[in-house]
């Protein structure tokens, strides 16, 4: 036993008679950031929707502060203290910038991220706080959707595919705004298809090759040959 925020064990997913997940196992730690790296189709984005209450309930155990959240439902997760920054962003399209972070903080937890927390950390949102979220850039909308998770006030942030098809300019905004987000003990799951950007900001890293847990390792340890085994299963 270790002192897990959030214990994974055994844990299976399906869509419909398709099985993306066997018998996943991990945990993070309270203020730990892992990175989940892995190939296309690997299993990640089915790994957050799972931690998230969004994939039916699977064989397995997911337990948080010591609770079994296997069977709740994304509100109730939501509630505990799990925000999840979805892979494409899924904003409100017919929502303003602030519409969209008010109804994140609906949820009503308390905590230090309010409106103009989110505005200080992207400042170009306060900006455009009135302007339906869909014409902000990819990398604005990005900042949206962290916001929105943010004002959540969550004990531990997923981010689905930080950066996926962001300009790189974009993407050094948003990892330089991480340890901002992830300061005060925030826990945080980072999937992130660039490996040393990945390996740079966590302190462990766990590597999924179809649907299996294949290395988990401290970040600054693992090997090039190490991942290239886990990413793709080659000697
Ligand atoms: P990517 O980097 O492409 O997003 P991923 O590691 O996040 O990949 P998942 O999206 O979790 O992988 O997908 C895992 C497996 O489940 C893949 O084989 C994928 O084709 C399958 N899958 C994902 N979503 C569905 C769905 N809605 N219906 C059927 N199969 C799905």
């Amino acid at each position: 036993m270790h002192d897990a925020m959030l214990e994974i064990s055994g844990l299976n997913a399906h869509y419909r008679d398709f099985q993306a997940l066997y018998g996943v196992g991990m945990h993070v730690k309270a203020g730990e950031v892992l990175a989940i790296i892995g190939a296309n189709g690997a299993g990640k984005t089915t790994l957050m929707r799972s931690i998230s209450g969004l994939m039916a309930n699977g064989a397995g155990q997911i337990r948080y502060k010591n609770q079994d959240i296997s069977a709740l439902r994304a509100d109730q997760v939501a509630a505990l203290g799990i925000a999840l920054v979805p892979e494409g962003r899924q904003l409100f399209r017919s929502l303003s910038v602030e519409e969209n972070l008010v109804i994140g903080g609906q949820i009503g937890r308390k905590g230090p991220w309010h409106l103009e927390a989110v505005f200080n950390l992207f400042p170009i949102l306060r900006e455009r706080r009135a302007v339906p979220a869909t014409s902000l850039s990819g990398g604005q909308q990005q900042m949206v959707a962290i916001g929105r998770a943010l004002m959540a006030n969550p004990d531990m942030i997923l981010f689905d595919e930080i950066s996926l098809g962001l300009a790189p300019i974009i993407i050094k905004d948003i990892y330089a705004a991480l340890p901002g987000i992830i300061g005060e003990g925030m826990s945080a799951m980072i999937v992130e298809q660039d490996i040393s950007k990945a390996l740079a900001v966590s302190s462990r890293v766990y590597c999924l090759q179809e649907g299996r847990v294949s290395l988990e390792g401290a970040s600054g340890a693992v090997s090039r040959s190490d991942i290239s085994r886990a990413y793709f299963g080659i000697e």
